[in-house]
């Protein structure tokens, strides 16, 4: 029969061995700190094959899950000596999901399960606190009412707030036992009314009610989102861990926590964290009180006056140091903790691999690899390569004027401005209008999720670096400020408060994450220095790699930029945008309106000495390195007006009437632009455009070589080929060109004519098209497109519910769809090399950029892959991770 309950705690562990597809990550963690013998409440884990088996049973458990989750409670009865429902001495327990990846905050919990109208008389009496134990049974309605019942939690929220200000009390903590206790019978009244049932006394009820809701809450529209966003497949489906309470709101030698062993925003070595005193489970996270520092230093570097808890409570700070000591150790990795103290007694309730920033990840990666306890080789799969991202973007301009308005938690690192929005849904409105925006809210939740995917930055009035802005932004790479304490917040009115200033919707702000600013209006950024840590890693991972990186650029400044990030040359220069140049548009269209040859070669004449300089620049910056140049690709009328008034504008600048301008124009619309006449078709039809930009590609070669002494490389590319007779025809035309120049300037170069393989007929038939092409580039763009035969332009309006579905994993634009696109890749890259073995491959679609893109592209033994300018080092990482895993 198939085990689906595995027990932990108190010298037990069924195993799973720490198996975290089974277990879920939480799952695997608590049996993992409790077979090293570290104090972790006893319980069970209900695995994660039981979340499909509950959906595909319409909500019902496997037969044997009965006797298996009896047998765990009975497992948790024996070590605490409580049972579960005893009104003497009740067993109380605590239900949280657990996925394979960490979803923090996306799914339910429940807390205190257990507690009835007989059983918190016997807590109340056991802990000799029934202040406590009325508290603990308010807080238990409230979560169960919220999260298992689905009822609307305000009218709670409201019954508090009311009974609070009847009394004249401000805090939660100002409540007395009587209080509690007349607010728990309220909630019962609202409990009654909403639901039309009295709220459960059974505790195996309660129990049963708490594990569905768990499992169901895996298919929430928020985790859903939060796994769509983070790539986590739905089908991985959720653990539940069922464990007994402890409580860290029993009074002051009682205190709840989150740490990590190290700085998880600079990666520093030192422990970080924050804990509450008298304070019980999700707390610190919820963000409702600020919380206290963990170390004196940390404390004393904030000016901070509430005690640390290393001064607060010194034994069980050391206690917590040595453990933090012996988790690195074990799980060789910083590690991200929860932990309660019940009356001086330290209970750890959750570790896992910590998330952290780019730069944290870096230090703390190349530290570990110094500090032996990781290989370099596992220093370099440490990082991940998206997040790179977060580095290599710039930071505020430190010369620059700033108009500071206030100062939060420097929560997720990184600079940016946005106009101001109070919700979620104005913020994925307004960027959607290619707008962009801070999200400005008092604490966010699951429920912003995607406001705060479609901000450019995140401003919070409260919440710790722990809290859900916080974690979740560095998630994102997003930069957050939390917890700005002196903003008051209006979202009915849509503006808020500093002091005497107020800032409304739409006004301009600008926040940095790395220092806590923030400041009215747009500061100017600078580009990012790159620290040691970076470049380390980055030579690591140089060292391990097989594929080249290039990068796709087409100006000089971005060929630099490039460079300057490690790039090995161009993989693609697209020679169209260079059309667009104010100075030289008049020309492209009077080639384009040209009656004849004639009238186009006069207009190419006059776009030649511009096209040359262009190379010449580029060439200069990237001497000695291969260049791949693409000849002209997209359909002529995109450079040509479509609105009126800017007809009457061409036709003069041409010199054409209006008249017979719009009679070309409406000669060369097409239907089907991206099937139409455009790439190697225009060369084929147009030999002398080609011809022009091979010139200038030659002449531009000689002249950097005669200034330089040293040579370009050029490898210049035939956009859309399907045939081998086209690049034939326009391998002709670009060798004829060459030989002109050469024989004018007295000098040759070396270059390279290939193509782009970017439809399906080019790969099938890449055997004789190799004969003539001396490399292959995937234009995995257009190949995508061909393939999936979905359009790149207007794929937005369905691809999302196509991945939503589950028919793509990832947005196929975005991630090489390897099973379609990739076959064909796979296929032209043999049958290439059974016509030339030595053909040189490479990718330049967006593909080049995307690391499990990358990965792929060792796997077929491409050469290299090109990536913009930016994504280069992201690249350069993905590759050496591609080459350490390659099967
Ligand atoms: C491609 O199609 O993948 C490509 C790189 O070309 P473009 O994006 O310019 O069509
Ligand atoms: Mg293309």
């Amino acid at each position: 029969m198939t085990q689906y309950v595995y027990r932990f705690g108190g010298g037990v562990s069924d195993g799973g061995n720490g198996d975290k597809n089974l277990l879920g990550g939480k799952g695997a963690n608590l049996d993992g700190m409790a077979s090293i013998g570290l104090p972790v409440p006893p319980g069970f884990t209900i695995s994660t094959p039981v979340c499909a088996l509950y959906y595909e049973n319409g909500g019902a458990f496997p037969d044997s899950l009965t006797a298996e989750v009896a047998n765990g409670i009975a497992h948790i009865e024996g070590i605490t000596g409580k049972r579960f429902g005893d009104p003497a001495d009740p067993l109380l327990v605590s239900v949280r999901s657990g996925a394979r990846a960490s979803m923090p905050g996306m799914m339910d919990t429940v807390l205190n399960l257990g507690l009835n109208d007989a059983t918190v008389a016997g807590l109340a009496e056991i802990s000799g606190d029934p202040r406590f134990a009325w508290d603990s049974y308010r807080r238990f309605i409230q979560m169960y009412s919220d999260v298992v019942l689905e009822l609307d939690h305000d009218r709670f929220e409201e019954a508090l707030e009311i009974a609070k200000e009847d009394r004249g009390h401000v805090l939660d903590t100002d409540m007395t036992a009587a209080d509690w206790q007349a607010l728990v019978s309220e909630y019962k009244a609202i409990v009654q009314e909403l639901w039309g049932k009295p709220f459960p006394q059974d505790v195996h009820d309660q129990l049963w009610g708490a594990i569905g809701a768990v499992f169901g809450s895996w298919q929430s529209e928020r985790a859903k989102v939060y796994r769509r966003l983070n790539d986590i497949p739905g089908d991985w489906g959720t653990a539940v861990n069922v464990q007994a309470m402890v409580f860290g709101n029993m009074g002051d030698t009682s205190a709840t926590g989150v740490a990590f062993t190290r700085d998880p925003a600079t990666g520093e070595a030192a422990y970080y964290g924050e804990f509450l005193i008298n304070a019980q489970g999700e707390d610190v996270v919820a963000g409702i009180r600020t919380p206290q520092y963990l170390t004196k230093a940390a404390r004393e570097r904030a000016g901070a006056k509430p005690l640390s808890m290393e001064e607060a409570m010194p034994e069980v700070y050391a206690e917590l140091a040595r453990v933090f000591d012996l988790l690195e150790r074990h799980y060789r990795d910083m590690q991200d903790i929860e932990f309660t103290v019940e009356r001086g007694h330290l209970w750890m309730l959750q570790t896992r691999s910590g998330k952290r920033t780019a730069k944290a990840a870096l230090k703390i990666a190349v530290d570990m690899a110094d500090e032996g306890l990781i290989t370099r080789e596992e220093a370099i799969l440490r990082v991940e390569p998206a997040a790179l991202d977060q580095l290599l973007h710039p930071t505020l301009d430190p010369d620059a004027p700033r108009d500071v308005l206030t100062k939060g938690l420097p929560a997720s690192p990184g600079a940016a401005s946005g106009k101001v929005v109070f919700d979620a849904d104005t913020a994925e409105k307004w960027k959607a209008a290619e707008q962009k925006v801070i999200l400005v809210r008092v604490e966010t939740s699951p429920e912003d999720i995607h406001g705060m995917h479609a901000a450019e930055g995140i401003l919070t009035a409260r919440g710790g670096m722990t809290s859900h802005a916080a974690v979740v932004a560095r998630g994102m790479g997003r930069p957050c400020v939390s917890g700005a304490g002196t903003l008051a917040i209006n979202a009915h009115l849509k503006l808020f408060r500093v002091g005497n200033r107020e800032v409304r919707e739409g006004e301009v702000i600008t926040i940095d994450g790395t220092t806590g600013e923030v400041m009215f209006g747009a500061v100017p950024t600078v580009q990012p220095e790159l620290s040691g840590d970076f470049g380390t890693l980055m030579e690591w991972a140089d060292t391990g790699r097989r594929l080249k990186v290039r990068t796709n650029a087409e100006t000089p400044q971005d060929c630099r930029t490039a460079r300057d990030f490690g790039a090995e040359g161009i993989g693609l220069c697209r020679t169209e945008h260079m059309f667009f140049d104010a100075a030289r548009i008049t020309a492209v269209r009077q080639m384009i309106l040209a009656e004849d040859e004639k009238g186009r070669r006069a207009a190419l004449a006059k776009l030649l000495p511009e096209q040359r300089s262009d190379f010449t620049q580029i060439f200069e910056v990237m001497v000695g390195l291969p260049c791949t140049i693409r000849l002209l690709d997209p359909p002529l009328h995109e450079f040509l007006p479509h609105a009126e008034e800017e007809v009457a504008e061409v036709a003069a600048a041409v010199g054409l009437d209006v008249e017979k301008l719009k009679r070309r124009i409406a000669e060369l619309h097409e239907f089907n632009p991206m099937l139409g006449h455009r790439g190697c078709r225009l060369g084929v039809t147009y030999p002398e455009i080609y011809e022009m930009q091979a010139r200038a590609i030659f002449e531009a070669a000689c002249d950097v070589a005669e200034k330089s002494g040293e040579a370009p490389i050029p490898e210049v590319m035939i956009p859309l080929v399907a045939t081998r007779r086209e690049l034939e025809l326009m391998k002709a035309v670009v060798d004829k060109a060459a030989q002109a120049v050469f024989a004018e300037k007295g000098r040759t170069i070396d270059y390279l004519v290939g193509t782009m393989i970017e439809l399906p007929r080019a790969a099938l038939r890449a055997a004789e098209i190799a004969e003539v092409g001396e490399f292959f580039s995937f234009g995995t763009n257009d190949l995508t497109q061909t393939t999936l035969g979905v359009s790149r332009d207007d794929a937005g309006r369905f691809l999302t519910t196509y991945v939503e579905k589950g028919i793509y994993a990832r947005d196929p634009f975005v991630s090489i769809d390897v099973e379609g696109v990739g076959e064909l890749i796979s296929i032209a890259a043999e049958r290439g090399r059974s016509t030339r073995p030595d053909i040189k491959l490479g990718i330049c679609g967006e593909h080049g950029g995307d690391p499990a893109s990358i990965h792929f592209c060792e796997q077929v033994g491409l050469d290299y892959v090109s990536a913009s300018p930016y994504r280069v080092p992201i690249a350069r990482l993905a590759a050496a991770q591609a080459a350490l895993k390659r099967e």
